[in-house]
């Protein structure tokens, strides 16, 4: 008889031990009786007759686990603080198949013809194991990927191509199918049971060789991985919110380096990380550049320059795009004048208005202090904190140009992928003649006609609550306005109290990087140190609050971490339970890794490497 230790798919359980009369390979998916039901398993290693009586194992299924998978599942169970149930989980199992694979098909794949510094940073791109390929918006980066793709295919090898939203798939489906038919397939977790499984067979058979989509793509089983791209990279979306907290991006990095595959990270805004860790491959920017042009105003709501640009846009039959960002849960103090929000002395961040509590408090280190009425950088009196939202500005803009079609472009409206495909079909018909929307604009979208871009509120980007909060707004910044002006000029309306940041950099976001970069390492802050943040939910407000204290004595022990601060979280509620949180930082990953793991991780939730801070 053998008996083996397995852990439960989809499940926080620790491991159980069952028997089988059969040798059984580690990685094999299983199903085991538990109380009065059967449930999913993998196999994690043969073990001793136990003491205690076992169960046997009910059927194996012809389903497994490989080494790798079970590597990377194991890292990520590590570093992102999940149970291995849970991150193997992640994964699709491989499938044992006694029928022979179909043989290659030599199909010719027409090639995108490229341009010089396209060819140039595509042979650069061939040498390197791992590069971050950096170009403007519109500068080609998809004709790489596709060429590397084409070039894996020829040495019979698979790829996966992954991107940061579904909402981008079905532009990306048309343009891949162009050149790859069946061997490409699109993969999102919003993909009926029957897709996925005819996917899959299609990946058994070697039909499919190529996988795009959304991070979950990242798992699909593909035999013999020559090449990951993660396009858009600096996109927060590729973090995952719920357990497991991976980032795909850098699960991307490692699996290339276990798989021995190419990795290509890509983006016109890079994210500082990558940036500061990878060899850069630039993509010298397109020899056609559609010129642009800028005009910088102040104040914070639909104001009379911007309606007169919509007007003159809108009677000229042009089209325009609006951005406003996300009205998030806080207000922040800022000022009209110069555009600065209030700032935490020790954080750099933005403090936040708690009216009910009538104070301003940091959400990185719990800092408080009253609210203030004067500006500290330029003495300006009073400071604001109320900002328009997307349905106020169609108002605005409705009542002032008459006749304009505003597509309304944010997640209240935008609930599904037919909403999205129609809103953009509307536009690009010309049936509409505004895209008025929030974050989500930014996210890759090709619009070919718009002539004028305004973009609302960056100062409030400026100062948020976030240590990437300069980051993000310039990267908001260069994506918009590189949905403009692709085809003919175009005017960019930028709308802020501090144009001298953002002029300084308009022409170069390397420089931006490199100044960044010397910000975060004086700060103490990614890439130069590590961040970690501790969740603790509880329907008692005084539990969570002694669960917190609790964890913060335990981890004081440990000398070469620093508890930034702890305390109430920003958002307090959420489901009816209280949220208190706890922001932890060390100079390298490891002391606060190590850390992390000797405290009791039943009530509370480790987000490592966080991106979101509510
Ligand atoms: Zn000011
Ligand atoms: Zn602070």
């Amino acid at each position: 008889m053998h008996y083996y230790e397995v852990l439960l798919l989809r499940s926080s359980a620790p491991s159980l031990t069952y028997y089988f009369n059969q040798p059984l390979i580690k990685g094999s998916i299983v199903s085991v009786p538990l109380k009065t039901t059967v449930k999913e398993a993998v196999v994690i290693r043969e073990v001793e007759k136990p003491e205690f009586e076992t169960a046997e194992i009910v059927s194996v299924s012809d389903k497994y686990y490989t080494d790798e998978q079970m590597e990377i599942a194991k890292f990520i169970s590590e570093y992102y603080f999940s149970s291995f149930g849970e991150s193997i989980s992640l994964f699709i199992p491989f499938v044992r198949i006694s029928s022979p694979k179909m043989t290659e098909k030599e199909s010719e794949v027409s090639l995108p013809t490229l341009t010089p510094s396209q060819q140039k940073a595509y042979i650069q791109l061939l040498k390197k194991d791992k590069a971050l390929l950096f170009g403007v918006t519109g500068s080609g980066k998809t004709e790489i990927f596709i060429s590397l793709m084409a070039k894996m295919l020829e040495e019979g090898k698979t790829s996966i191509f992954l991107m940061p939203e579904i909402s981008l798939t079905p532009q990306m489906e048309k343009r891949l199918k162009v050149y790859f038919g069946e061997s490409v397939a699109m993969w999102h977790s919003k993909l009926t049971k029957r897709k996925k499984e005819s996917i899959l067979e299609g990946i058994q058979s070697g039909e499919v060789r190529i996988v795009a989509g959304a991070r979950s793509a990242l798992f699909v089983p593909l035999e013999n991985l020559g090449l990951i791209v993660v396009d858009e990279e600096h996109d927060d979306s590729y973090k995952a919110m719920t357990r497991p907290r991976y980032h795909a991006r850098d699960v991307a990095v490692l699996m290339g380096q276990k798989l021995g595959a190419k990795v290509v990270l890509a983006s016109a805004t890079p994210s500082m990380t990558s940036y500061y860790k990878y060899d850069v491959v630039k993509l010298e920017k397109p020899y056609v550049e559609a010129k642009k042009k800028y005009t910088f105003i102040t104040g914070d709501t639909v104001s009379s320059p911007i309606l007169n640009a919509l007007y003159h846009n809108y009677k000229a039959k042009e089209q325009s795009l609006l951005f406003l960002p996300t009205r998030g849960n806080f207000k922040y103090l800022y000022c009209e004048s110069c555009g600065k929000t209030h700032l935490c002395p020790y954080c750099s961040v933005g403090m936040a208005l708690h009216r009910n509590h009538r104070h301003l408090k940091c959400h990185y280190c719990n800092f408080t202090e009253a609210i203030q009425d004067t500006c500290s950088s330029c003495g300006h009196t009073p400071l604001k904190s109320e900002r328009m939202g997307t349905a106020e500005a169609i108002e605005v803009i409705g009542s002032a140009v008459e006749g304009i079609q505003v597509e309304q472009f944010d997640k209240d409206s935008i609930t599904t992928a037919k909403k999205l495909k129609e809103a953009l079909g509307r536009f690009e018909s010309g049936e509409s003649d505004l895209l008025l929307g929030t974050q989500m604009l930014s996210k890759g979208h090709d619009y070919s006609n718009i002539t004028l871009s305004v973009i609302m509120g960056l100062d409030y980007i400026l100062g948020l609550a976030d240590y990437r909060a300069r980051e993000r707004a310039m990267s908001l910044l260069f994506q918009i306005a590189g949905r403009s002006g692709r085809a003919k000029e175009a005017d960019v309306i930028v709308q802020t109290g501090d144009a001298a940041f953002f002029k300084n950099y308009l022409s170069d976001y390397e420089l931006f990087i490199k100044d960044e970069l010397a910000f975060l390492e004086m700060a103490h802050y990614p890439p130069f140190a590590s961040l970690a943040r501790i969740l603790i939910a509880h329907k008692d407000e005084s539990k969570a609050g002694k669960i917190t204290l609790d964890t913060v004595t335990k981890l004081k022990a440990f000398e070469d971490i620093e508890i930034v601060g702890h305390g109430k979280a920003p958002v307090e509620r959420i489901a009816n339970k209280f949220r208190f949180n706890i922001l932890l930082r060390s100079k390298s990953r490891v002391p606060l890794l190590k850390a992390l793991h000797s405290v009791d991780c039943r009530e509370i939730e480790i987000d490592f490497d966080p991106v979101e801070f509510s």
